[in-house]
């Protein structure tokens, strides 16, 4: 691990800090070992975070959309530069297999790059008149001082995809990374400081507090708008704690991802999809596959082919490069998978692959045929490598089935009917739709979710103005 990278503390006003002498371990999830400890911070140096966010907002505000740019292309630079040294952290503490890491720093940085160029482009109005002597103008500020709150499952991503809007338009950051994961946090937040952004616009605080730190955060006036990645009832909590000061939230939540397969797929390509799109990062992720709902007609040849492909899957340490099954982040996580694939096969599901926990650390690829809507597997978001089946046999079923969650994140489905993929597409309940595509996520698209899956956009043209208040300017009595 490159231990320059490193700083074990964090990073506020410009300088590597704690509010004291505790620390706490970061472990590497495919053997328990303690990879670091991290100096353990908390309410303290959160309020000393936001009083220097809020310090640096004015300056940093005025800067020009080029200026703020040129650090941010730096920063961009410096990351896809680190690109092994940040991989190699991540997988270290997270256990996402190296070349996913990889492709995560790569995906991680292309948001920098995007918003360092959007930024430019945050344009306001000019409105034809209702009067003829007055004249409408609309003006677009950035909000001012934004908290970002993000996952262990995307440790580099998460934090690029807020921070480069933020700052991009001239609003300051303090970030809370997950305590699983806060050495890539770390790392970044070094990257930061070499390009050059000034004290107290890019602030990192790492430690185990997350509720004391959370709370600090929702009841400041100070922080105009939080952005959170992570579960629904997590955002819930935040939204609650954020209605007395009636901040901006943008909320990227879990998931319950469909993935259906119609009679007149090409099979060969569902199943390339549907390893794309369960099995990344160990199933730990929003948009994974949560079900495979299956016309009757292909079902067979669908689930053959499925298990052949499963079955090519090599499982163990993600620093080996041929590895694509990882460990799952915790041993919660392996419990709460167990306890999923064990209510499974109470119901009736039909065992056809997997189904155990490996070495402590690791969990089977799994398939489970004859899935009903009754098991827990098919309503809440299952976070590891378990792929449930069901059938189906009309397309109002299959959407029906599709539809019928709290959640409205990611979906996919495959068909070479043009008329059934503009109409399963419009009736589908979710924020993004994969068709005939397994694989969805990238800086120039819309990224979120609709229903208990969250609110606003990240990434794309959209991902910018969740940072911009609208100020309408009226310029009156003019002759
Ligand atoms: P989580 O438990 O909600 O944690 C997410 C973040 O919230 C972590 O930084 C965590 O800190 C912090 N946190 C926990 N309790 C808090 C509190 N009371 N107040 C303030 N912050 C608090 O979620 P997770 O298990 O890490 O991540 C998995 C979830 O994220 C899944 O549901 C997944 O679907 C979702 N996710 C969604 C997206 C998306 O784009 N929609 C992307 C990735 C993941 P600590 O870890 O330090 O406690």
């Amino acid at each position: 691990m490159n231990k320059n990278l490193i700083f074990r503390k964090s990073y506020v006003d410009g300088n590597w800090t704690t509010d004291g002498k505790k620390t706490f371990k970061v472990t590497n999830p495919a053997n328990g070992k303690t990879i670091a400890s991290v100096y353990d911070g908390g309410i303290k140096i959160t309020k000393k975070a936001i009083k220097s966010a809020n310090k640096a907002s004015n300056n940093w505000s005025k800067y020009t959309a080029k200026e703020r740019s040129k650090i941010l292309e730096k920063w961009n630079d410096l990351i896809l530069e680190y690109t092994e040294s940040l991989a190699e952290i991540m997988t270290l503490e997270s256990g996402k297999p190296i070349n996913e890491s990889k492709g995560e720093v790569e995906y991680g940085a292309s948001f920098v790059k995007w918003f360092a160029e959007e930024g430019k482009r945050a344009y306001g109005d000019v409105i034809p008149s209702h009067t003829k002597s007055q004249r409408v103008i609309v003006i677009k500020q950035p909000i001012g001082v934004v908290a970002a709150i993000t996952p262990w499952n995307f440790p580099l991503a998460m934090i690029t995809r807020k921070v480069a809007p933020a700052l991009a338009v001239g609003c300051t950051i303090i970030i809370k990374p997950a305590d699983e994961t806060p050495l890539t946090a770390i790392a970044l937040a070094h990257l930061a400081d070499k390009a050059g952004f000034p004290p107290g616009v890019f602030n990192l605080i790492v430690g185990t507090d997350s509720a004391g730190m959370g709370k600090t955060l929702c009841d400041s006036n100070l922080v105009k708008k939080i952005s959170f990645t992570g579960s629904t009832e997590i955002g819930q909590l935040l939204m609650s704690r954020s209605s007395k000061t009636l901040k901006k939230l943008s909320l990227e939540l879990g998931g319950n991802a469909p993935f259906i397969v119609f009679e007149d797929a090409d099979i060969e390509k569902a199943v390339e999809g549907a390893i794309l799109s369960k099995f990344r990062n160990s199933g730990q992720t929003c948009i994974c596959v949560n079900r495979f709902i299956v016309h009757n007609k292909v079902y067979d040849e669908f689930t053959s082919k499925f298990l052949l492909a499963v079955s090519e899957l090599k499982m163990g340490d993600g620093m080996d490069k041929n590895v694509n099954i990882g460990p799952l982040i915790s041993q919660e996580a392996i419990k709460k998978t167990e306890s999923f694939v064990k209510d499974a096969l109470k119901n009736g599901g039909k065992l056809i692959t997997g189904g155990n926990s490996i070495d402590k650390y690791f969990f089977e690829p799994t398939i489970i045929g004859n899935v009903n809507l009754e098991m827990k597997l098919a309503k809440e978001e299952i976070f590891g490598p378990v792929a449930p089946i069901f059938k189906f046999s009309s397309d109002k079923e299959a959407i029906d089935i599709a539809n019928d969650t709290i959640y409205g994140l990611a979906s996919y489905f495959y068909s070479k009917d043009i008329n059934r993929c503009w109409n399963i597409a419009e009736k589908l309940q979710y924020g993004m739709v994969g068709i005939n595509e397994g694989l969805i996520s990238t800086e120039v698209a819309p990224f979120g979710g609709i229903k208990s899956s969250g609110q606003g956009r990240e990434g794309s043209k959209y991902g910018i103005e969740d940072y911009l208040e609208i100020k309408y300017m009226c310029f009156g009595n003019i002759k």
